[in-house]
């Protein structure tokens, strides 16, 4: 699976007021969004900006060192050709329906022709909207950094995803648990269309605007479904299959989203809106990365059943474009299932260094979670020391892996199983172990490294960021400068904990 919906092929370097804007969304019907102006933030300092996903619409250096760059990035400054709206969508929040909800702090300033095709640009946390609710509008520097930090490691690791372009921030404050300050996080993608979008309509028995929806998302992305003898049902299907690949990518690094409502759902398949994500560290199937999750609903192991039941909130809201129950169903559970099992054992198999597929593999794998669930080494790491280790034993040299055991003697006993099943196709060790770095990143977005960079952002110090985003562009090369980026969490992040609050 590609990290990036779109081809490549460079885009000739372009400045600010040249960007070609098109504007496909504000061309739908005006029921789908509210045209509205950011509002302006005081004094906006650049925090970070990523070159990488500049280029993707032809800025380059020059243009993001202006200080229009930063007007343009946090409202203050309306580029020409820019559309600015907030787009309506409602939603499954912790499994109950919620109404309404939609983008109560995103400005979406359109879209501009670039790498591979149109990439639409979102400005999160600058201002109210008619979708606001209770809430402020604003962002805070914090959770931007952790956005914008882990939409950046997702595409290095080669997972679809949402991209950042920038932050911005400002001293000025914003109430969360403590006052904290604003940020505006500009965040890039082919559409930010959700599961949620599709329900709000739905729910209002508009089945022309679910239609005209849909008929959006075919003709812009999926071009190839209207020679499908139902081009709802291959919708649904190619949306099942995408969530059932990215959920066996999200579980092959350890990602927890943390908050798989449906509004949080991308239509194309992509990783979207990063709020009490987390990395598995101490491996715990049950493990809870958002605090304000009591019931555990999206622990890791439930996520790929979440991911089911969010396709079929989906499959119900395309119901009367579907027509037949029976059709929709099955286009989730054929599509998705296949996909995500498919996927997964295919991302275990390579990360255990197996090439072959043999039958016994899904009893090994199965096993070793279970092992790994008793034994809590990191997972990150388990899999990255595996991929350091001989197909013959060796004295002494399983020790960055027997290290991570609460027992090493379980260690020992594993490594014999994962011996005798590499035997079983002659692995060579030097192919294997390049092989296996491929798939197994030394680095990732630890809680503790996110927390790292936003402390040192409160004082103004946005160097960490920057160096970590470079580590993390990277996840599967050694980077000796990084080492320490590598390591288990330290003594002070224990009691790290991510909520919704954002
Ligand atoms: P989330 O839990 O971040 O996916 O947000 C759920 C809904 O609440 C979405 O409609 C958001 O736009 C909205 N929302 C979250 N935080 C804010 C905020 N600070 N201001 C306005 N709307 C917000
Ligand atoms: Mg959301």
């Amino acid at each position: 699976m590609d990290a990036m919906p779109h081809p490549r092929g460079a885009t000739a370097p372009r400045s600010l007021e040249t960007l070609p804007w098109v504007n496909s969304f504000a061309r739908l019907a005006p029921a789908f969004y509210t045209r509205l102006e950011p509002w302006q933030l005081p004094d906006p300092y650049l925090v970070c900006a990523s070159a990488e996903v500049a280029k993707l619409i032809g800025l380059s250096a020059p243009e993001i060192a202006r200080p229009e760059f930063v007007q343009a990035f946090c409202g203050n400054l309306l580029l020409p050709g820019t559309e600015p709206l907030a787009a309506v969508y409602s939603g499954h929040q912790f499994g109950t329906w919620a109404g309404q909800l939609g983008d109560g702090r995103a400005h979406l300033l359109g879209e501009v022709r670039g790498t591979g095709g149109n990439w639409e640009i979102q400005l999160k946390g600058a201002g109210r909207t008619p979708y606001s609710r209770f809430a402020d509008g604003r962002a805070v520097l914090r959770s931007s950094i952790r956005e914008y930090l882990c939409s950046e490691a997702m595409a290095g690791l080669g997972i679809a995803t949402t991209r950042a372009l920038c932050i911005v921030g400002s001293d000025a404050p914003v109430q969360r648990e403590m006052v904290e300050t604003a940020a505006v996080v500009t965040r890039v993608a082919p559409s930010f269309v959700r599961f949620g979008s599709f329900e709000h309509w739905r729910a209002r028995g508009r089945v022309d605007a679910l239609r005209e929806l849909a008929d959006h998302v075919i003709d812009r992305f999926r071009p190839e479904l209207r020679d499908a003898d139902q081009a709802y049902v291959a919708l649904l299907a190619d949306v099942s299959r995408r969530t059932g690949e990215l959920l066996a990518r999200w579980m092959g690094v350890g990602f927890m989203h943390g908050v798989m409502n449906t509004d949080n759902m991308s239509i194309l398949g992509l990783t979207l809106d990063y709020g009490p994500f987390g990395f598995m560290e101490a491996f715990d199937a049950k493990h809870i990365c958002n605090h304000s999750d009591d019931s555990g609903r999206y622990a890791y192991a439930a996520q790929p059943h979440v991911a089911q039941w969010n396709l079929y909130a989906l499959a119900e809201a395309l119901l009367p474009l579907i027509g037949a129950v029976d059709a929709a169903r099955d286009a989730v559970d054929t599509h998705f299932t296949a996909a995500y099992n498919e996927g997964f054992l295919a991302i275990m198999r390579g990360k255990f260094g197996f090439t072959a597929a043999l039958a016994r593999d899904e009893q090994f794998i199965s096993d070793t979670l279970n092992m790994l669930q008793f034994q809590r080494p990191d997972f990150t790491l388990f899999f990255r020391n595996l991929s350091q280790l001989s197909a013959t034993a060796q004295a002494g040299a399983d020790a960055p892996l027997r290290d991570l055991f609460l027992d090493p003697s379980h260690c020992d006993a594993w490594l014999a199983d994962w011996r005798a099943r590499l035997a079983q196709e002659a692995s060579q060790d030097a192919a294997r172990q390049a092989a296996m770095k491929k798939l197994n990143p030394k680095y990732v977005l630890r809680n503790w490294l996110a927390e790292t960079a936003i402390r040192k952002a409160r004082d103004k110090d946005f160097s960490e960021v920057t160096r970590l985003q470079a580590c993390l562009a990277h996840p599967y090369d050694e980077q000796p400068e990084f080492e320490a980026y590598a390591a288990l969490p330290p003594d002070w992040a224990n009691g790290l904990a991510v909520s919704c609050s954002s």
